[in-house]
This record gives C-alpha cells, sequence and structure tokens, in this order.
C-alpha cells in the first residue's frame, strides 16, 4: 500500500513540472543569456541543460535576459 501511495504521489509531481513546462510560453538559454519564444527554431535546437522557462517576458527581462532577435519574443 505504502509503493502505491509513492507511485501516486511521484506522478502528481511528474504532471506537475511537465504541466509546468508546457505553459511557459518563453525558454531562456542560461549559456547565451538570451530567451526566445518557446516555439522558435533556436529554442528548440537549444541544449535540455541550458533551458530555463519563463512564464511572462518581464519574468525573462527581470532575471537579465536579452531577447532573440529572430523571434523577437
Ligand atoms: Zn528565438
Amino acid at each position: 500500500m505504502k509503493k502505491f501511495f509513492a507511485a501516486i504521489v511521484a506522478l502528481v509531481v511528474l504532471t506537475a513540472s511537465f504541466a509546468s513546462v508546457l505553459a511557459s510560453s518563453y525558454v531562456g538559454n542560461r549559456n547565451s543569456g538570451k530567451f526566445h519564444y518557446a516555439n522558435c527554431t533556436y529554442a528548440r535546437k537549444m541544449n535540455q541543460k541550458h533551458r530555463v522557462y519563463f512564464n511572462a517576458r518581464e519574468e525573462a527581462v527581470k532575471a537579465g535576459y536579452i531577447p532573440c532577435k529572430r523571434c523577437k519574443p
């Protein structure tokens, strides 16, 4: 029964983190310091470990990220 509970918790956590990634409309690159619309070609090609997700443009700007010149977020 404990295992079952742990599995449910893991599933909820996984779903929540997945949903937050889907809800983010902006993706920043930790390496280059730029941010993109999530559907920008550069954002899609970006290395997973460099990704930072933002829900709002302001969040990215406040964090010191510069808008991409291609997708102009
Ligand atoms: Zn871009």
